[in-house]
């Protein structure tokens, strides 16, 4: 069963009219950074015997662990049974947590590599961030390559964060935006697994997939992550399961 916690909001950062980031304080089970938890409400049920039920959603923390505060990037979908309540909290209010995060998209899971992939679309770009600001992931990897594919150049949110992370690192983390629904001069055009196809991305990076060297993690839209996979597949990479090591990790966002 799962143990839920209560949360206050300390913060909200709205990015876009339906994009945004609640910082949180709760207190939580240790976590990796990323891992996910589940955020939920109580809210009114004609259902319910008691009145009101618990809806929940998970969500990648996008936080590293030791920050002292829990942020979750959530877009709002009009007409969803969660997201326009979360959308309304204001610094004050409360939520519940699920106290122990769950999932294996960790460094801890990962395969060694030279290059690491992180390819992201939308808000499942979070759990790389958290990976990102964490830091151990340099230890392990040589070059990292953060990959974020949005239908709008605005939704390319955390460009402080990113490119405080580049400057950490400097020459060993690239940053591709992928922007698929309007010209965006500092990204590419197009989605993601077509420019695994052609070569482009590896051509924006400098750098080649190749199974000896690279490692690559796919969190997002499930169609994407799929594609992703066949277009890796295609240039002779694999699933990594823990009985049978690959090169791709994945989790599908929703
Ligand atoms: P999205 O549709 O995932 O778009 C993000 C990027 O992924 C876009 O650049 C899009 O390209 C691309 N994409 C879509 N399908 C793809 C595929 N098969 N292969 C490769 N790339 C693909 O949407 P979003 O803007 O992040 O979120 C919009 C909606 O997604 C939300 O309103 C909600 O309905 C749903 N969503 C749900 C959850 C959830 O937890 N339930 C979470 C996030 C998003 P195109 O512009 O070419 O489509």
């Amino acid at each position: 069963m799962t143990d839920w916690v209560e949360g206050r909001v300390i913060e909200v950062i709205r990015w876009s009219e339906q994009l945004f980031s609640l910082r949180v304080e709760a207190d939580l089970a240790p976590y990796e950074a990323g891992q996910f938890t589940r955020l939920a409400l109580l809210l009114p049920s004609a259902d319910a015997p008691s009145g009101v039920e618990r809806v929940a959603h998970a969500y990648s923390f996008v936080n590293p662990p030791n920050a002292g505060f829990h942020e979750f990037y959530i877009v709002l979908i009009p007409g969803g049974r969660l997201t326009p309540h979360l959308h309304r909290l204001a610094v004050g209010d409360t939520l519940q947590l699920a106290r122990q995060a769950s999932g294996f998209l960790t460094l801890n899971e990962l395969p060694a590599g030279r290059d690491l992939w992180m390819l992201s679309t939308g808000t499942a770009i979070g759990p790389f961030l958290s990976i990102l600001a964490e830091g151990a992931v340099a230890d392990r990897f040589e070059q990292m390559v953060l990959v974020h594919g949005v239908r709008w150049g605005a939704e390319l949110s955390y460009q402080s964060l990113i490119h405080e992370l580049m400057a950490r690192w400097p020459g060993r983390l690239h940053y591709v935006p992928f922007v698929t629904r309007e010209a965006w001069p500092e990204g590419l055009a197009g989605r993601i697994p077509a420019a695994i196809l052609d070569g482009r991305l590896e051509q924006a990076v400098g750098l080649s997939l190749q199974p000896e060297l690279s490692q690559v993690m796919l969190c997002g839209n499930p169609a994407m992550v799929k594609a992703s996979l066949d277009a890796l597949q295609s240039r002779g990479l694999s699933k990594h399961l823990r009985r049978a090591p690959g090169q791709v990790s994945m989790e599908n966002y929703w």
